[in-house]
């Protein structure tokens, strides 16, 4: 069953990275996320719930009706998570499905921003249009500053073409 219906893809922000870079260490000075904390607590703390998918083709399945990040209200929504991801890419993946949170289902004309406000399901469909290539960048700018971490030399190389998913296809 499809989501489309109620959830919608969400529509990028479209600022810079730099403001990303700073709302992103602005949320996770307030929620007290130090570099290398565990980002699980966080996100159960936020009110997100973990979905472990447990093959490649499980996952591929998700991703098109569930999408990687569904989130449906403030404080509800469900990451699906591959169990056979690595350390790094798993601490990744979260931060950047926070990414979608935090800046994909606020409405941004609003003065007070409020994540889940906006219910929105990120899947892999349409890769190639623009507006989701980035949705994703903004995404991975997020996770990138979230985590604080050097990660530049693992995903330098996502950056050009603006598409963390790339990253797990091997
Ligand atoms: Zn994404």
């Amino acid at each position: 069953m499809s989501r489309s219906g109620k959830f919608k893809q969400p529509e990028p922000l479209c600022v810079s990275k730099k403001t990303i870079s700073g709302y992103a260490e602005k949320i996770a000075k307030y929620i007290g996320y130090e570099p290398g904390d565990d980002i699980y607590e966080v996100i159960n703390t936020l009110g997100g719930h973990i979905i472990y998918v447990h093959s490649w083709k499980e996952f591929v399945r998700h991703n098109q009706i569930d999408g990687t990040i569904v989130v449906r209200a403030p404080g509800d929504f469900d990451i699906f998570l591959a169990s056979f991801y690595g350390m790094f890419e798993t601490r990744f993946t979260l931060a950047h499905e926070l990414g979608h949170y935090f800046l994909h289902s606020i409405d941004p004309n609003k003065e007070v921003l409020r994540p889940g406000e906006k219910p929105i399901f990120i899947n892999r469909a349409k890769e190639e249009d623009k507006k989701k290539q980035r949705v994703e960048w903004e995404a991975n700018r997020f996770a990138e500053a979230f985590l604080r971490w050097a990660y530049e030399s693992i995903y330098n190389y996502t950056q050009g073409r603006a598409n963390c998913w790339e990253l797990y296809r091997g």
